[in-house]
C-alpha cells in the first residue's frame, strides 16, 4: 500500500486527521480539488467574520460620536475590504501547506475517487492506502423553483464583483442571518425571507425572539412565512415573485437554505461505502463507514456542520487509527455556537423547551443595553439567559445575544461541559464593569417552569 492513510478533503477535519495521523507516525497522504483549508478557511468563517468586522464600523463611526469624535466623510470601498479579505486567505493557504508539508503529509492536488475500499484515482493515477478518510465537506443547497439560476450561494458572496445596493436574503439559519447583517452593516437595503413563522429554529425563543427584535431595530426588512415563487431578471435586476403575489426587485439574491453533503461523484457506492437519506456518509461512534477500513467525519457526515466539530471527529479517527489506548468518540453534548448576527448570538447546552422537555427549570434573563451606549445613544440591547434545571441546580442552558456573545460563551461552556451549579455561578465574583458579569449576578428567577 503507498499509505497508511489517504484522506479525501483538505478542509479543516481533514487537515487536522491527516496532520495527527502523520505525527503518530502513518504514511499520510491527502487530496483537494480547490483551495486548502476548505470551507471554513476560503468561503466560511474566516471571510464571513472578516467581514463581519467590516460591517460594525458603520455602527461604530455613528457611536464615536457621543464620545466626542467627530468622524469625517465616510466611505465604503468593496473592492479593498473583498481583496484585503482574499490576500488574508491566500495566506492562511500557504499557512495550511506548510502545516502538512511539515507534518509529513504528501499534498495531492485533484479531485479523487474511490476505485474500491483500497484504491483511490487521482489526475489518472492510482494511490493505494490501507485507510480511507472521506471529509470532502458539503456544498449550498438550492431547492428547485423558476428561475434558481439567477441566486448566488455563500460562497459566491465572498466574491462578489461589486456590492449591491439593495439585497435579499432566503434562509433563516446561520448563513442567512449572518449575510443579512453583513450586507445591511455595509450599506446595502437589507431584506430576509424566511419560509417558517421566525428564523433560528432550534436555537433557544427567546434568542430568536430578541434577534427579530434587533434585527429589524437596524432596519433589516424581515419576512415570515414568506417563500419565494420564481425569479425573473431584467438586466441587472432581479425580480422575486412571492407565492402571496408579492413582487420584490433587487440587485442580489442571496440563498442560505441549508448545505448537502458533498458525496456525489466519490466513488463510494464502487467501495460500498452506504449514505444515508440526505446523501451524508453513515458512519458509526468511530467515525466508520459501513466498509471497515474507510471512515469519514464532518459536514459530509452531516450531524453538526460546525468546524470545531469536524476537527474533534478528525481527531478520533487519528488516534483511533494510529494511537495507544482506549478508542475515542465525540461527546456531542453541550456544544457550544455562535451565530455572527449583529448583535452576536452565543449559546450552549439545552433551550428553554428542550430544558423543560426533561423536567422543571428555573429561568433566568436579563434584558439591557451596553454600558457603551449610555453614550452612543444606540438602543441595541442585549440579551443573557441561564436555564437551571430544579432537580440538582445545575446550568444546563446559557444563552446570549449581543456585542461579543461568541468570546463570552465560550468561557461558560467549559462551566457547563464540567456540570456547574446555579450556586456555583452565583459563588463566582464578577469582573466589572462588563457584560459578561451579568451571568454570574442573576439572583432572582424570571420564571419558573414545569
Ligand atoms: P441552516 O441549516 O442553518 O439553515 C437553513 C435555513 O434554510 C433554515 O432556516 C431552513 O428553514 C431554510 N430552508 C431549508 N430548505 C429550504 C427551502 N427549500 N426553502 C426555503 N427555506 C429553506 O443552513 P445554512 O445554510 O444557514 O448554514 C449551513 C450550516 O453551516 C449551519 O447549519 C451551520 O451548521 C454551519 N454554519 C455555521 C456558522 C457558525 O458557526 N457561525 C456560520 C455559517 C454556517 P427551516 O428552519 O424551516 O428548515
Amino acid at each position: 500500500m503507498d499509505y497508511d492513510l489517504f484522506v479525501i478533503g483538505a478542509g479543516s477535519g481533514g487537515v487536522r486527521a491527516s496532520r495527527m495521523s502523520a505525527q503518530n507516525g502513518a504514511r499520510v497522504g491527502i487530496a483537494e480539488s480547490t483551495f486548502l483549508g476548505g470551507t471554513c478557511v476560503n468561503v466560511g468563517c474566516v471571510p464571513k467574520k472578516l467581514f463581519v468586522y467590516g460591517a460594525h464600523f458603520s455602527e461604530e463611526f455613528e457611536d464615536a460620536a457621543g464620545f466626542g469624535w467627530t468622524v469625517g466623510e465616510r466611505q465604503f470601498d468593496w473592492a479593498v475590504l473583498r481583496d484585503n479579505k482574499t490576500k488574508e486567505i491566500e495566506r492562511l493557504n500557504g499557512v495550511y501547506q506548510n502545516l502538512l508539508v511539515n507534518a509529513g503529509v504528501v499534498i495531492h492536488r485533484g479531485v479523487a475517487t474511490l476505485d474500491d475500499a483500497n484504491t483511490i484515482e487521482i489526475n489518472g493515477q492510482k494511490i493505494t492506502a490501507r485507510n480511507i478518510l472521506i471529509a470532502t465537506g458539503s456544498s449550498p443547497h438550492v431547492p428547485d423553483f423558476p428561475g434558481k439560476e439567477h441566486v448566488l450561494v455563500s460562497t459566491d458572496a465572498f466574491y462578489l464583483p461589486a456590492f449591491p445596493q439593495h439585497a435579499v436574503v432566503v434562509g433563516g439559519g446561520y448563513i442567512a442571518v449572518e449575510f443579512a447583517g453583513i450586507f445591511r452593516g455595509l450599506g446595502a437595503e437589507t431584506h430576509l425571507l424566511y419560509r417558517g413563522d421566525l428564523f433560528l429554529r432550534g436555537f433557544d425563543d427567546g434568542v430568536r425572539i430578541f434577534v427579530r427584535e434587533e434585527l429589524e431595530r437596524k432596519g433589516i426588512h424581515l419576512y415570515f412565512n414568506t417563500e419565494v415563487a420564481s425569479i425573473t431578471a431584467e438586466g441587472q435586476r432581479k425580480i422575486i415573485k412571492l407565492r402571496n403575489g408579492e413582487v420584490l426587485p433587487t440587485d442580489l439574491i442571496l440563498q442560505a437554505t441549508g448545505r448537502r453533503p458533498n458525496t456525489q461523484g466519490l466513488g463510494l457506492e464502487r467501495a460500498g461505502v452506504k449514505l444515508g437519506s440526505n446523501g451524508e456518509v453513515l458512519v458509526d461512534d468511530y467515525f466508520q463507514t459501513s466498509v471497515p477500513n474507510i471512515y469519514a467525519i464532518g459536514d459530509v457526515i452531516d450531524r453538526f456542520q460546525l468546524t470545531p466539530v469536524a476537527i474533534g471527529e478528525g481527531m478520533c479517527v487519528a488516534h483511533n487509527l494510529f494511537g495507544s489506548g482506549a478508542r475515542h468518540s465525540l461527546n456531542y453534548s453541550d456544544i457550544p455556537t455562535a451565530v455572527f448576527c449583529q448583535p452576536n448570538i452565543g449559546t450552549v447546552g439545552l433551550t428553554e423547551a428542550q430544558a423543560v422537555a426533561e423536567g422543571p427549570v428555573s429561568v433566568f434573563e436579563a434584558r439591557f443595553r451596553a454600558m457603551k451606549h449610555m453614550l452612543s445613544g444606540r438602543g441595541e440591547r442585549t440579551f443573557m439567559k441561564l436555564i437551571v434545571r430544579r432537580a440538582d441546580d445545575r446550568v444546563v442552558g446559557a444563552h446570549m445575544v449581543g456585542p461579543e456573545a461568541g468570546e463570552i460563551i465560550q468561557g461558560l461552556a467549559v462551566a457547563i461541559k464540567a456540570g456547574a451549579t446555579k450556586a456555583q455561578f452565583d459563588a463566582t465574583v464578577g469582573i466589572h464593569p462588563t457584560a459578561a458579569e451579568e451571568f454570574v449576578t442573576m439572583r432572582e428567577a424570571t420564571r419558573q417552569v414545569g
